[in-house]
């Protein structure tokens, strides 16, 4: 089926026992045994059910399912948030001593957990430009777990050339992790290009309506750890922390996703609610024509900021002049989700005139809603950040960051052009 058909129906068909339509909200903590037996061999991983919502829920279950098939991965498992994805992805195959290869283009936050917790936590961070795919090479090594990027990157607006970056990584046995939170998998499937893992950030688009904090890390179920398993012993030698499993064997090529399941979700807990499962699922039935309309209303505000006066330089890869241009018709259908930003004249002063002038544009720090939004890097995402940090995240000071939402074309226009000319 088509990604719009799943996006309504995958992973859920009317409940057999009470014939809801809509998917129910389990709001339950536990799950009654039939018997110690069947207790027994849930713990064993010997039959499938559910035990604890901490591990597992039927609505998130649907959730999980969705996504996946969306994605065309082998399993998905939802977390409370974006970031807890991307922490729990890396921890599960990622240990004290090891490093990762990242692109600088990064959301903020992902860029402080890279450049300021883990190596904390003793996993080392080595950051490369998105562009030069001999440098990724040069920074691999024996121990390196994984290779970072944002498939379009949250503010930069840049386009990963993922095939490029896949055959760099898969050359020395290293999988590639993929945030595809800003084209989501209606515009971008990197597991068709040969990603390995894809995370989201699944408050932004997929719930489309700023109502839920939500993350999700999804398994092509291709990548071979066994032949790789110098690499990584976590997933081919018995974990005593699971009396002895080993994850190849059990779970064949859904090891990775069981293995952040039964190691991260049950031991550093970062659960989803199953309300907020149930709210992401209302979301995604309608992303694909969401994303139609914040797509065409980004590159209408895009070409109309290009011809202002008071606008020194405009930023979205669906524009033609664009450098990633080519890099959007190969991996986004042609089309660079509703992200944009512009330089306005006056730099930090007008910056925050502008987004103080707003009127129907909200003002905050999220992105994806179905509601436009503005926000000014320098003074809220990215202030945390040095100078130097800001400049390599591609954030400067009259940098000002629209998400444009789906209202009419025509109210959001008028709207940033009077802040423009009380800006100005
Ligand atoms: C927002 C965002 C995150 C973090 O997600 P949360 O749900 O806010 O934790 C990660 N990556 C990208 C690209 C984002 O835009």
């Amino acid at each position: 089926m088509k990604i719009e058909t799943l996006a309504i129906h995958s992973g859920y068909s009317p409940d057999p026992t009470t014939k809801a339509v809509a998917v129910p909200i389990f709001q339950t903590t536990s799950y009654a045994f039939d018997d110690t037996q069947h207790g027994a061999d849930l713990f064993d991983l010997k039959v499938e059910g559910n035990i604890y919502t901490r591990i597992m829920n039927p609505t998130t279950a649907v959730l999980e399912q969705r996504v996946a098939a969306m994605e065309g991965g082998v399993g998905a498992l939802a977390v409370s948030s974006g970031m807890a994805a991307i922490s729990h992805a890396i921890f599960a195959i990622a240990e004290q001593g090891d490093n990762i290869v990242s692109v600088t283009t990064l959301y903020g936050g992902t860029y402080n957990l890279f450049a300021h917790t883990l190596p904390k936590m003793g996993i080392e961070v080595r950051f490369v430009d998105y562009r030069d795919i001999s440098a990724i090479s040069a920074a691999m090594d024996e121990n390196t777990k994984l290779v970072f990027c944002e498939s379009l990157g949250n503010p930069a607006g840049n386009i990963i050339d993922l095939e490029k970056t896949v055959e760099a990584a898969h050359a020395v046995g290293v999988p590639v992790m993929v945030d595809n939170t800003v084209p989501t998998p209606y515009l971008c499937r990197p597991f068709e290009f040969g990603a390995d893992i894809v995370i989201h950030s699944l408050t932004k688009y997929m719930t489309g309506h700023g109502t839920s904090i939500g993350g999700i890390i999804v398994d092509s179920g291709k990548f071979p750890w066994k032949k790789y398993e110098q690499r990584f012993p976590m997933l081919s030698e018995p974990d005593p922390s699971y009396h002895g499993v080993v994850y190849t064997e059990a779970l064949g090529d859904a090891a990775y996703i069981g293995r952040v399941r039964v190691v991260q979700l049950r031991n550093m807990g970062p659960a989803i609610s199953p309300l907020n499962s149930f709210l992401i699922l209302q979301g995604i039935e309608s992303l694909p024509v969401r994303m139609d309309r914040h797509c065409e209303n980004a590159l209408a505000v895009a070409e109309h900021l290009q011809g202002h006066s008071c606008v020194t330089w405009v930023n979205y890869a669906g524009l033609p002049s664009h450098e990633d241009h080519q890099l959007v018709q190969k991996y986004c259908r042609g089309h660079a989700s509703g992200i944009l930003s512009f330089g306005i004249k006056g730099g930090l002063e007008a910056g925050v005139k502008f987004i103080d002038s707003l009127n129907l544009v909200v003002r905050l720090v999220n992105i994806g809603d179905a509601k436009s939004l503005a926000c000014h890097p320098a003074t809220t995402t990215h202030r945390q950040l040095s100078k130097e940090e800001q400049a390599v995240a591609g954030v400067s000071d009259d940098l000002v960051r629209l998400s444009i939402g789906i209202e009419h074309i025509d109210d959001i226009l008028e709207d940033i052009d009077q802040a423009l000319a009380k800006a100005s």
